[in-house]
């Protein structure tokens, strides 16, 4: 059989495939194997997040939680990481529930999971066309989100289109003059203001959740808790309102969203506090850097839920290619160990149909 891909979920199901009887693997990788593991979590590997509930935990996919009930319930977080500890990656989990290997170097991951790779050929080539493998008996499509859209094109698959997804943003050049390099916590989460947009935790996930929006698109952040506001205020009537302000958000960002800064609090009426409830963003595009993953991809209805395809039951797919992505936290590379353990299975039981004795 061949797999066309080694990145994370290409590997992960030679991983699952090894020990089958009298198999053979072949795995096509135009660049090197596992390449993309080593950026991942900064370096670090965050390889999947706390879960015990499947159904909670597929809520942090915007696209693809149904589909991902059943993936998980074959394998999931805990399958996981028994299956990593077997290859001797120890993992750790951190307490905002982010697992990572206990050596935190992508690197060392990368090393263990192409070292316990024992029966498997890395060949160096780049997969132009399924004709190219008309030999295999079963093939296994883990290109991510580059390079692989064409070949399940060529099957007759249908792609969603491709959109970024956890990216920064860029605003509208009319927006005001927001502080570069300035880091604003809100309640949902970190924003970082950039040369010309936004991004950060927060900004990611509001990427992802917007990722099929057109542009421009208004964004609404919860600022300030203007009672809060209020009371300091009243408390502080010959203070200046921006240095007040300025107590609860970055001196740099007051100046550039608050009016009537220098007045004295004693003149500040309720509506001027109101005004800095939310923040309000125009949103013009993605900013081109930082794309995590893209949102987009197999269409899911085409596959069944042992990640093979409807329209060709030799093909398979798993990881990113499939229209499946998560928010940050190690939910992507989980999608990536799951569908690549169902695959791994779907195989196992096609091959073993395929040398069943025909009955005479
Ligand atoms: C900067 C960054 C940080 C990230 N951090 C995390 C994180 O900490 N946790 C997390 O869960 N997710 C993270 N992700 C997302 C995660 O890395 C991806 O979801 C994951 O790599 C997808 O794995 P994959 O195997 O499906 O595809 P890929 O990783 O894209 O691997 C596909 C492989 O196929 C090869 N290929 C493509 N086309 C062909 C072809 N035609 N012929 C032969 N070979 C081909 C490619 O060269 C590649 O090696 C991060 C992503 C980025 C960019």
């Amino acid at each position: 059989m061949a797999i066309i891909g080694a990145g994370p979920s290409g590997i992960y199901c030679a991983l699952q495939l090894q020990k089958t009887k009298n198999i053979r693997i072949d795995i096509f990788e135009k660049d090197i194997p596992l390449k993309t593991l080593l950026v991942t979590g900064g370096g670090r590997c965050n390889l999947t997040h706390f879960g015990n509930d499947i159904k909670e935990f597929a809520r942090n996919y915007p696209r693809g939680e149904k589909f991902l009930y059943s993936i998980f319930a074959k394998h999931f977080v805990d399958e996981s990481l028994i299956f990593f500890k077997k290859i001797g990656i120890e993992t750790y989990m951190q307490e905002d529930f982010r697992y990572f290997p206990k050596s935190n170097s992508a690197k060392n991951m990368r090393e263990k999971m192409l070292s316990a790779l024992n029966c498997a050929k890395i060949i160096k080539k780049e997969i132009k066309s399924l004709k190219e493998l008309e030999g295999y008996d079963a093939i296994v499509i883990s290109t991510g989100s580059k390079g692989g859209y064409k070949l399940a094109q060529e099957i007759g698959h249908k792609i969603i289109e491709p959109r970024a997804a956890l990216c920064g943003l860029k605003l509208s050049p009319k927006s005001p003059k927001y502080p570069q390099g300035v880091v604003l916590k809100t309640k949902e989460g970190d924003i970082l203001f950039t040369k010309d947009g936004i991004s950060g935790p927060l900004i990611y996930k509001i990427s992802s959740l917007n990722a099929r929006k057109e542009f421009p698109y208004e964004i609404k952040i919860p600022l300030l808790n203007t009672s809060e506001l209020l009371c300091e205020v009243k408390n502080n009537p010959k203070k200046c309102f921006g240095n007040v302000v300025a107590q609860f958000i970055p001196k740099s960002l007051a100046h550039v969203i608050v009016e009537n800064y220098d007045k004295d609090c004693a003149n500040i009426s309720k509506k001027d506090t109101e005004k800095l409830e939310n923040i309000i963003f125009e949103v013009i595009s993605t900013d081109g850097k930082g794309e995590i993953v893209t949102c987009g991809g197999v269409e899911l209805k085409e596959v069944n839920n042992k990640c093979q395809s409807k329209i060709n039951p030799k093909i398979f797919f798993c990881g990113e290619i499939l229209d499946i992505d998560g928010f940050c936290g190690g939910y992507n590379l989980q999608n990536c160990w799951s569908s690549a353990y169902c695959a791994a299975e779907g195989i196992k039981t096609c091959l073993s149909l395929q040398k069943e004795p025909q009955q005479a």
